[in-house]
């Protein structure tokens, strides 16, 4: 096999602009945000992951606390956080009953605490392409998820979004494909990348859906056209990018449907992609996103605080 074409990218690289900008803010700041993550599962890999995401919160200037709770007290730990003015921002560790009621635990989180952006009202603005709390001001930025968000910011750096395009419209053109539709990455991302102009292929075990704002981006925000009848195989022979998040060890895309030279971005834990021949195909392969995810997350924390008018600066 010839060396291959394409290049690897660590989120690692992606997310210093990010770090360096937390640790800017942060270090000017009178006092520490502080970050509180609730666990009240016994999976050790959400154990790994709470504890990562507070020696990163610290590393960039931010305090975090992880509570291990049980499971019948996690509710009324979260409203107690809620009502604590020395708490910034609060993460909830899913799944915790692996049902619906981990979305009522969701909820009750406060919006001006959620730094993974997923209280109703920032998912609905961001369904519906509000991208302001305050539509008449625009002061207040809506909270993204930080998982999409992570992606977004990933495919700004891969010079996917189209900076001679307008604000909105930084995709128009670009045909994305996404292996995955979950309420927590998949959905969201589809959407807003739709909303931002790319055509959106979202597979998943069951179906192929279609995000798309229609000929010359002529809607407002994204509709959904349900049951494409192409195959996987189709969809990404016209995608300029492959984002897979498929939880499972034994799932490979094919690489053999990938389009010369498309972008192949995994966020699954597990490695999605073919990495013996996968850059025979991309130009470009980021493998994990972690790390730009949890700048993400920190990203929103200050977002927040500013949105609460609780950046105070020495
Ligand atoms: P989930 O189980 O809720 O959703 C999985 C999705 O994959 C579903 O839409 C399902 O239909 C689809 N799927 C499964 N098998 C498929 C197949 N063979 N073909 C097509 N689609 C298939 O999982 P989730 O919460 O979205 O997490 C997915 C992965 O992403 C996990 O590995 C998780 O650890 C990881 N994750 C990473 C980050 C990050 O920031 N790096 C954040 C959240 C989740």
């Amino acid at each position: 096999m010839s060396s291959p074409a394409g290049k690897t990218i660590l989120a690692s690289k992606i997310a210093k602009q990010y770090t360096d900008e937390l640790i800017s803010i942060t270090s000017k700041l009178s006092k520490k945000p502080r970050l509180v993550g609730f666990l009240a599962n016994q999976d050790p890999s959400a154990k790994m992951y709470a504890e990562w995401t507070g020696k990163t919160s610290r590393s960039l200037g931010f305090e975090y606390e992880l509570v291990e709770v049980e499971k019948e007290n996690l509710e009324e730990e979260i409203y107690k956080a809620n009502a604590n003015d020395d708490i910034n921002g609060i993460i909830v560790y899913f799944p915790v009953y692996n049902n619906r009621q981990d979305q009522y635990l969701q909820q009750c989180v406060s919006i001006e605490k959620d730094v993974e952006g997923l209280n109703f009202t920032y998912i609905s603005n961001m369904y519906h392409n509000i991208r302001f709390l305050d539509d008449d001001l625009k002061q207040k930025k809506s909270i993204l998820p930080c998982t999409p968000l992570a992606i977004v910011k990933i495919l700004e750096y891969l010079g996917v979004y189209n900076n001679l395009l307008s604000y909105g419209n930084k995709l128009y053109g670009k045909t994305v494909t996404i292996v995955n539709r979950s309420e927590i990455v998949g959905r969201p991302l589809a959407a807003l990348l739709a909303n931002d102009g790319a055509t959106v292929y979202s597979v998943d075990i069951n179906d192929i859906q279609k995000f798309e704002r229609g000929d010359g981006l002529h809607l407002k925000h994204h509709r959904v056209i349900d049951n494409i009848k192409e195959s996987l195989q189709d969809v990404a022979a016209k995608s300029d990018v492959i984002i897979t998040g498929v939880p499972s060890p034994l799932y490979k895309f094919p690489t053999e449907f990938i389009k010369d030279g498309a972008i192949c971005i995994n966020f699954a834990s597990e490695k999605n992609f073919n990495e013996d021949d996968v850059k025979q195909r991309a130009s470009l392969y980021v493998p994990m996103i972690g790390k730009v995810t949890i700048a993400m997350l920190l990203r929103n924390l200050l977002r927040l605080m500013a949105n609460n008018n609780k950046l105070e600066e020495n």
